[in-house]
């Protein structure tokens, strides 16, 4: 008799309907199995069903809660109806009785979506390794030294500012990362040609950047020294016209670029907005100036303004750089040597670095 009775128990616990707990939160439902029986939940239709091997007593459910609007079991088919966006978790555990176990499924309303902090903006530099390919910018021989090149000191150091803001975790665009200018290698005509590679480079300096920082090596017609940093502007002195001419492309291709960009720099000025950049752009050289001169060793020969055509289109803070003077007899000497240029870029990223630090350049 006693057998009978704990067969009969078994079978009450083992094909009864699930018990419900409503809690804070979840709603879970508990189905006593037999030990060994399978069970299945399956999306079919669009509805949740729960397919066992065991057939449970036939039941329509309202629950209610905020999780799970009721059930339904019609033999060994269970359809569940979770309100809209709920999740369901189903885990098994030990049975309360021998010969069982337990199925339990557990409604969750999904975590709404934690709307992420956005990250800062990552900064982006653009730097602009002046000249390249047929245009080798200025050039000077020293005895046994060879020639010396703008184009490949400002690759130069380029890549070598690049190398130290990426340590920082700053992205890094070249307009340029080998020995050749932007304009169309078909092109022949000497103006067209500068117009061209000169717009491309400073086409790049729109909004989705941070900086644009344009490098170049001075060249006197007497022999001076130092450092001198630019942003777009009339020329204060014959002296800030002369480069402009001569970064704009040299001889009528670099004074006709340089009256276009003067006329452009007029209407600039009148913009609020682009007022606003030149202000940046400004400060950023002042930083630049000031870290490059004491890196490099080189005199500060200060911040300037001049009509420089790659300078033009930029929309966020952008300036060129003069790293010192190529036809200098020490300055051009240390501007062949690694070590130099190493120090010059080094005081070009401080520069960079301590303008982004100021967060000025969120303006945009
Ligand atoms: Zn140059």
């Amino acid at each position: 008799m006693p057998r009978v009775l704990a067969f009969l128990l078994l079978v009450t616990l083992a094909f009864a309907n699930p018990r419900l707990g409503l809690h804070e939160g979840f709603t879970r439902l508990v189905f006593d199995l037999p030990e060994g029986s399978h069970y299945r939940l399956v999306e079919r239709e669009g509805r949740l069903v729960l397919e066992l091997e065991a057939a449970l007593p036939a039941a329509d459910v309202r629950v209610g809660s905020p999780e799970l609007l009721g059930y339904k079991v019609e033999g060994k088919i269970v359809e569940l109806r979770p309100r809209p966006g709920v999740r369901v978790k189903a885990f098994v555990l030990k049975g309360t009785a021998p010969g069982t176990y337990r199925l339990v499924l557990d409604f969750q309303k999904a975590p709404l979506p934690v709307a992420k902090k956005p990250d800062p903006p990552k900064p982006v530099v653009v730097l602009d390794p002046g000249h390249g390919g047929p245009d080798p910018g200025a050039t000077h021989a020293f005895p046994g030294l060879g020639l010396l090149m703008e184009k490949r000191i400002t690759l130069d150091v380029a890549l070598r500012v690049k190398r130290i803001l990426e340590a920082k975790g700053i992205r890094v665009i070249l307009t340029r990362s080998t020995d050749t200018d932007l304009a169309p290698p078909t092109e022949s005509d000497l103006w067209k040609r500068k117009l061209a590679d000169l717009k491309k480079r400073a086409l790049m300096a729109d909004p989705k950047k941070t900086l644009f920082v344009s490098i170049h090596v001075n060249a006197a017609p007497r022999p001076a020294r130092g450092v001198e940093t630019y942003f777009l502007g009339r020329a204060a002195d014959p002296e800030a016209l002369r480069l402009a001419v001569w970064e704009n492309g040299g001889g009528a291709v670099g004074q006709r670029l340089t009256r276009e960009t003067e006329t452009l720099t007029d209407k600039v000025l009148k913009d609020l907005l682009a007022q606003a950049n030149l202000a940046f752009s400004e400060e950023l050289a002042g930083k630049i100036e000031a870290r490059l001169s004491r890196a490099a060793g080189s005199p500060d020969r200060g911040v300037h303004s001049a009509p420089l055509y790659v300078l033009r289109y930029a929309r966020i803070p952008a300036v060129l750089v003069e790293v010192g003077f190529i036809n200098h007899p020490k300055e051009g000497r240390a501007l062949a040597t690694p070590a130099h240029r190493q120090a010059v870029a080094e005081g070009i990223a401080e520069g960079i670095l301590q303008f982004l630090a100021g967060g000025a350049y969120a303006f945009k």
